[in-house]
């Protein structure tokens, strides 16, 4: 008998990669026929329990020349490539996402849409500190033209010694200042018992970083109609936003706008890093309105322009400013409020960029 050459051997070779091509791609169709089983059941799609029985199988019918521990490594490769398969096929199939929904969703706060047409500017102040404080930006803002005002009542602070906020006191501060100049309103709820009654005195309930995971908190928020601004948390990656954002929206709560607000990294020159490529990135994978609070990702008031352009270059349905009459003086956040002059050149820096 002749031995075979090397180049009969590769083509034998070839031949086998074909056929186990062939078994792979017949695997993974049958994956995806489990996971949409699984789907329909909520069944979750990783079975620890079924991966270890499929493997003990295998390494009992092994018969070489690889030897147990590889052939277990082989199939755990093809295993995890599978629960990727069933994992973004899942994705696909998120309410929030572009693929579910292909036109944009526009939240409308009273009159004023969000999303799909031109970005909007919302202004206000770190906290809401007193009838007369809130008054001063409000005047200021309804001056330029803006129509959404921000303004926390109940701030998670870092310190439990720091300014917690006024509470229901600070919101109907809000809603009586709000009236009085025609204006929306946003404010952060942090207790899920808060969020019906938020509707009394706000048009927007704002879910800040500290609780994009804070899931009673978002699924009280789907049970309510008010539109929601959810932000992105401090160390959060995007598909836990989306998913944030899909606790809200299951619950029947269409209304719900995504913000960046700067994450966490090992840079020092700004409080946390603007992270600009998570715009496009959220408007490609979701048809939800986006916008990128300036003020909390910088933290510096000397970047705010070039930051404000550069999100809304990138897609931003809109901007969020810290606004404060004497910043020097506030109860949180005093280094990063722009007074009333230094947030009418924001504005005006903003504008001439004809982005706004
Ligand atoms: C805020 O906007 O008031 C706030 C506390 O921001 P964040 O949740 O993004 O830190
Ligand atoms: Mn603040």
């Amino acid at each position: 008998m002749t031995t075979p050459s090397l180049e009969q051997l590769r083509n034998k070779l070839n031949i086998i990669n074909h056929h186990l091509l062939e078994l792979l791609s017949d695997r993974a169709r049958v994956v995806q026929e489990i996971g949409d089983v699984k789907e329909n059941q909520g069944t979750p799609k990783f079975d620890p329990v079924r991966e270890k029985e499929m493997l003990s199988e295998l390494v009992a019918a092994n018969k070489g020349p690889f030897d147990d521990k590889t052939i277990q490594h082989l199939f755990k490769q093809i295993f995890q490539a599978s629960l990727n398969l069933q994992e973004s096929e899942h994705k696909k199939h998120l309410l929030v996402s572009r693929n579910k929904q292909k036109e944009d969703t526009v939240v409308h706060i009273g009159d004023v849409a969000v999303g799909g047409s031109k970005p909007l500017m919302i202004a206000g102040p770190c906290s809401v500190e007193s009838y007369k404080q809130v008054r001063l930006v409000a005047k200021a803002i309804k001056d330029t033209g803006i129509s959404v005002m921000r303004g926390g009542a109940f701030k998670p602070r870092t310190s439990p010694y720091d300014f917690q906020g006024l509470g229901i006191e600070g919101l109907k501060i809000l809603k009586e200042v709000a009236g009085e100049f025609g204006l929306k309103t946003i404010s952060e709820i942090v207790d899920p018992r808060h969020i019906e009654l938020a509707s009394e005195y706000i048009d927007v309930i704002q879910i800040g970083a500290r609780n994009m995971q804070n899931f009673e908190l978002l699924k009280a928020a789907g049970e309510v109609r008010t539109p929601i601004l959810l932000k992105r948390g401090l160390a959060a990656t995007i598909d836990e936003f989306l998913h944030a954002a899909e606790y809200i929206v299951s619950r029947g709560n269409t209304q719900v706008m995504l913000i960046e607000r700067g994450i966490r990294t090992y840079e020092k020159a700004t409080r946390n890093t603007l992270d600009i490529s998570a715009v496009p990135i959220l408007k490609q994978e979701s048809h939800l309105p986006v916008l990128v609070d300036v003020t909390h990702s910088t933290g510096r008031k000397d970047i705010l322009v070039p930051c404000a352009k550069a999100a809304l270059a990138a897609g931003a349905d809109g901007i969020m400013v810290e606004v404060h009459p004497d910043p020097a003086t506030a109860l949180s956040d005093a280094a990063q409020q722009l007074n009333i002059d230094e947030f009418n050149r924001f504005y005006s820096g903003v504008k001439e960029s004809g982005l706004l």
